[in-house]
This record gives structure tokens, C-alpha cells and sequence, in this order.
């Protein structure tokens, strides 16, 4: 006989292991067990420590401005310990004709910036008598029509930033739902924005935790039922249960969550016919450099390069700066991401290979006067889901597959966007929908700050 459960997770990711923390908050005694291929919990999520220095393969941090991710602090106690970096006193860089210049913190900051001309600056006021354009459009297409051509290195910097993508394939309606929802209701962003503003409270901040980013995933992962090295190899559906099948034994709930980045799941579900067989992805290295602190690392949290620049990485985070207990006394860490949807091939280099150019290429940018003094290459083994065209029928499909198959519920890395808080809501969605049984309509699409 198949092991039974009330509810099977596949998937200790982030998304996983908060669905099992919202559904334990309000049903505590509910059976759940989650499946995870690997020996360890936390996916993408993962931290690294070594003489002193922390550093991340994956996330680096998330905004405290989501109510989900806000309740999962507070009921776990993590919101006591964990560290802040507020947007509104932290700067951030892009890489501007190959020297670093702030970036403007809100849309009307843009208005005084030298990164854009006059007529540039006065062209994205064009914004307030552009008609919507309804048909599906990519990030770059959209930005252009809206707020003119030269805002283009700036968006490329926030795509960057978030996706490691490219703005000229990635769909407006799968990256920026809240904005796009603005723009139809109001008529353009900006008088969308304006309305928004009042009421608008104080700058988010962007939160982390003493031991890394995996410490959210530990605390997560002490309290549910966690089977590891078992990867689910397929899911059908029985007489009024589901069936989940590892390659070692077959397991029945009445409810499954696949708590999967989109294409594990598509795997699991091929045979109900997505329209895409699989999203791309943008494979990302970090590059980790401490240094003496002879290095002047700018205040803020890092620089972005757009494509333009024509620089190595995608650029760097301060990690010192941002938050306390990167580095040893006395030293400073900068991390550099490389690769992304446009430069996969430079994944291929060898570490010495990659340290070099990312020193090379921050000294160009930063006092760096010795060379570093720690380095290493963390290379994950995810990548980020690139919500390009043709994503929004993906999500339609997504949304009529859960009304049709019964028990059946899907988040993750992917599914509702790629951010850590767009997990943790997604799955407190699903695990409201499940115990509820409110037939789970999609929330409005939020407008979310631009997060370089
Ligand atoms: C390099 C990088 C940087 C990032 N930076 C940020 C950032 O700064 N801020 C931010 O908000 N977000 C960031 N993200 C995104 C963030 O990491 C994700 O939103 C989040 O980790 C996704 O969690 P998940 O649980 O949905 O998916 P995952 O983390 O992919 O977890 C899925 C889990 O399912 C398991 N699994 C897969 N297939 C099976 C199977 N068949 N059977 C059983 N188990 C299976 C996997 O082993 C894994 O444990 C970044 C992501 C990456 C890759």
C-alpha cells in the first residue's frame, strides 16, 4: 500500500518549506511530508562561510515590505535577529560611460539625474499621453514606447539586477503584472504612480540574517516532515488521491503541491500539454573578493552594468557595506555576479580564469590599490526562469490546470515571478487556498519598487 498523507510537498525550497510553515501556522496538527531530491533543504538558497567571509551562491537578500514573507519572520522569531539595509538610506550604482554614477532612488528622481539629457529626462513625461498598448510587448519594447529610448541602460540595469535577463525578450505583462495593471487602470504609469504615492509609507529595506541567507531556510526546515534524496520522478492521479512516485516508492495525499521552479514542474505535468515545453534561464556565478580595507568601495549596495558597458560582470554587490559580519576585521568583501541570459559562455571559464577578469574589470571601477586577498567562485545550480514572451499563456494554462485537476496546486521559482517574496506569498496562497477551499483567484498584481 502507498504511504498516505493529507498533503505532500514536493520541493524544500523556499516555496515548499513556507507553504508547510503557513499550512502548520493555521492547521497545526495537518499531516505533511515534503519530498526533496537533494540532501540538503533551501534550493537556490544557500550560503557560503569560510575564514570569516559570507557570501551567497543564491539570493542575497529580499525586501521587508511583503505582508507573506513579514508573517513568516515574525511567527518564526527571525524578524528579532534579522539584519537591515533600508532602501532609503542605502545608494545603489549603474555603470555610466565606464564610471559608476548614483542611480536615481524613485521614478521622479530620474528627473534630476545625469544619466539621462534634457530631452531625455523631458521625454519621459511622453509617458502621460501614451495610449496602453494591450498586445503582449517585451520589457525593452514597452519602456521605449512609454518613456523614450534612452531610459533603455537604466531598465537594463534593473533587469539585471533581478533576472540577470534581457530586457529586449522578457514579456512586460510576466515581469511587471502590478505596473502593467497601473498603466491600463490609469492610463499611464506615472499618473498611476502619482495616485499610488499618496498613502505610500517609508522605503522598504532589503533584509538578510547573521549566518546568511540560509538561515531563513534552517528555521524553516526544523519543523516539517522532510524526506531527503527523494526526487519525484512522476505524479498521476488515482481513485480520488494523487499518486507520487520516487524512484524507490509510491506515495497518495488527496493534496499535492509541486513546489518546483517551472521547469521541474512542466517535467512532472508534459503530459497535460503547456504551451511551453520549458522557460530559459540565466545561469549566474558569483565571484567573491575580500580585500585589505586599503579597497575604496563606495558607500551603497553595489552597481549594475548595462549590456552597453560592455563590462565583464553583471556587476557587484558591497556585501560589507550592506550588511555586518561579511569579512573578517579589518577587510571588505565585494561580490561579483557573472554570466546571466546574455553570457553563458563565460560560466565556462576556470575560477583563476574568472577571478582575474572580475578583478581586472571592479578595479577599473573602485580603488582597488592590492589585489584580493580572498576569493572565491560559488557557482549554483539554479537558474533564473526567464519570464520572456509568451510567459502570460503559460500562467493562463497554470491557472486551468489547477481548476481542473483537484488537489493540485503549484509555486515556485517561476510560477508568480522569481523573488524570494514572490514565493513566500505564492505559497501562502496555496496554503490559504487549501485550507479554505476558496476556489483561489490570483490577488491583484502589486506594483513593486524597481529592486536594482
Ligand atoms: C543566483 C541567484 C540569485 C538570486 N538572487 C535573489 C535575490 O537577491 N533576491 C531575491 O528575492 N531572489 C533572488 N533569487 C531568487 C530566489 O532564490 C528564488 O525566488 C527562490 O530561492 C526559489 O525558491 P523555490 O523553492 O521556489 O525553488 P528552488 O530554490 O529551486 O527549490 C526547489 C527545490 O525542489 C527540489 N526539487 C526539484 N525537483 C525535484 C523533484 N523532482 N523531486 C523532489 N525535489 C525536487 C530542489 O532540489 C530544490 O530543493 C536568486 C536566485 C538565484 C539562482
Amino acid at each position: 500500500m502507498p504511504e498516505t498523507h493529507e498533503i505532500i510537498i514536493v520541493g524544500a525550497g523556499l516555496s515548499g518549506l513556507s507553504a508547510a510553515h503557513f499550512l502548520h501556522s493555521s492547521a497545526p496538527g495537518t499531516d505533511i511530508l515534503i519530498l526533496e531530491q537533494d540532501g540538503r533543504p533551501g534550493g537556490a538558497v544557500r550560503s557560503f562561510s569560510e575564514h570569516g567571509y559570507l557570501a551567497e551562491w543564491g539570493p542575497h537578500g529580499f525586501l521587508d515590505n511583503n505582508p507573506a514573507s513579514r508573517a513568516l519572520l515574525s511567527e518564526t522569531g527571525l524578524d528579532r535577529i534579522a539584519q537591515k539595509a533600508p532602501l532609503g538610506s542605502f545608494v545603489r550604482y549603474v555603470c555610466h560611460a565606464g564610471r559608476l554614477v548614483q542611480l536615481p532612488q524613485s521614478p521622479f528622481a530620474l528627473l534630476k539625474t545625469p544619466l539621462l539629457s534634457p530631452l531625455g529626462k523631458l521625454r519621459l513625461l511622453g509617458d502621460l499621453f501614451k495610449k496602453p498598448r494591450l498586445e503582449e510587448q517585451s520589457v525593452g519594447q514597452w519602456a521605449a514606447y512609454r518613456f523614450g529610448p534612452e531610459i533603455l541602460p537604466l531598465v537594463d540595469a534593473a533587469i539585471t539586477g533581478t533576472f540577470a535577463g534581457d530586457y529586449e525578450r522578457l514579456s512586460i505583462d510576466g515581469v511587471m503584472p502590478g505596473v502593467r495593471a497601473l498603466e491600463k487602470e490609469a492610463g499611464s504609469v506615472l499618473k498611476g504612480l502619482l495616485r499610488k504615492k499618496r498613502g505610500a509609507g517609508v522605503l522598504p529595506a532589503m533584509t538578510s540574517f547573521p549566518l546568511g541567507m540560509e538561515q531563513l531556510i534552517t528555521t524553516l526546515a526544523t519543523g516539517p516532515n522532510i524526506l531527503y534524496h527523494s526526487p519525484v520522478r512522476a505524479i498521476s492521479r488515482g481513485n480520488e488521491a494523487w499518486e507520487i512516485h520516487t524512484g524507490a516508492k509510491t506515495y497518495r495525499a488527496a493534496t499535492v503541491i509541486l513546489a518546483l521552479p517551472v521547469n521541474r514542474a512542466l517535467t512532472l505535468l508534459a503530459d497535460h500539454a503547456p504551451p511551453l515545453a520549458a522557460l530559459p534561464t540565466a545561469g549566474i556565478a558569483t565571484v567573491a573578493l575580500g580585500f585589505t580595507d586599503k579597497a575604496q568601495v563606495p558607500f551603497g549596495f553595489g552597481y549594475l552594468a548595462p549590456e552597453r558597458e560592455n563590462r565583464f560582470a553583471m556587476g557587484a554587490l558591497f556585501s560589507t557595506r550592506m550588511f555586518p559580519g561579511r569579512a573578517p576585521q579589518g577587510r571588505v568583501l565585494m561580490e561579483a555576479l557573472v554570466g546571466g541570459r546574455r553570457h553563458p559562455e563565460r560560466l565556462e571559464l576556470s575560477d583563476d580564469e574568472l577571478i582575474s577578469r572580475i578583478y581586472d574589470d571592479l578595479r577599473q571601477l573602485i580603488p582597488l590599490p592590492e589585489p584580493p586577498c580572498f576569493s572565491r567562485v560559488l557557482r549554483g545550480d539554479s537558474g533564473i526562469p526567464q519570464l520572456e514572451m509568451g510567459y502570460p499563456a503559460l500562467l493562463a494554462w497554470k491557472d486551468s490546470l489547477e481548476q481542473e485537476l483537484a488537489g493540485l496546486h503549484l509555486c515556485g521559482f517561476g510560477w508568480e515571478g522569481i523573488g524570494m517574496n514572490d514565493m513566500m506569498k505564492t505559497a501562502k496562497m496555496v496554503a490559504d487556498k487549501i485550507l479554505l477551499q476558496t476556489g483561489g483567484k490570483r490577488p491583484e498584481p502589486e506594483v513593486k519598487p524597481v529592486y536594482f
